[in-house]
């Protein structure tokens, strides 16, 4: 039997307790639907990377081709240490490709549909960037269908992203048409 289809998933949007300040902010709604349709893979490259829960809030700080993760309280650089993990992530991916992913809005590390402010060292907004593993997520598998969870909240907006994953799992299944 053909397996479902994995879709990538911000830790936090499947339940777990991963945000800055602990809070739960999953939708059952939303676990239940994808959870009946693919197998999910939650990851969060900042715990993931060994940041604790909770901790300090982080921003997006200098330039916003190539922004850094900067703690608000501390002013501590967490990039590298979360790209790492964001690159192990997308590395281990690759044996099992993803057909869609749903990550969080708003957040530094996972937004990955509207972009959010990047600061200057004077802590003002100098532009906007995708979190910083959506942005890889984006560049390593470019024709994977993402979301996040406020998109998902619409119930069309779900059903036609599920569609799109499903048939995005269905192509890459296919062996491909023989040469007449
Ligand atoms: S938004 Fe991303 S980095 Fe932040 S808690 Fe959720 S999964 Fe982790």
């Amino acid at each position: 039997m053909r397996q479902k289809p994995l879709v990538v998933i911000s830790a936090c949007l499947a339940g777990q307790r991963t945000r800055y300040n602990a809070a739960l902010i999953h939708s059952q709604r939303l676990i239940d639907f994808l959870t009946e349709r693919f197998r999910l893979f939650p990851v969060c490259p900042e715990v993931e990377a060994g940041l604790p829960v909770p901790r300090e809030p982080i921003n997006l700080h200098g330039s916003p081709l190539v922004p850094s993760l900067i703690g608000v309280q501390t002013g501590a650089d967490y990039t590298f240490r979360v790209t790492e993990r964001c690159l192990e992530i997308l590395d281990h991916l690759e044996h099992d490709p993803p057909s869609g992913m749903v990550l969080k809005s708003r957040s530094p590390t996972c937004a990955a549909v509207t972009p959010i402010p990047v600061h200057d060292t004077m802590g003002r907004p100098s532009g906007q960037a995708l979190g910083v593993f959506a942005r890889l997520a984006r560049r390593r598998f470019p024709d994977v269908p993402v979301a996040d969870e406020r998109i998902l909240s619409f119930s069309p907006a779900l059903d036609g992203f599920a569609r799109v994953v499903g048939a995005k799992a269905y192509t890459e299944a296919a062996p491909p048409e023989e040469n007449s």
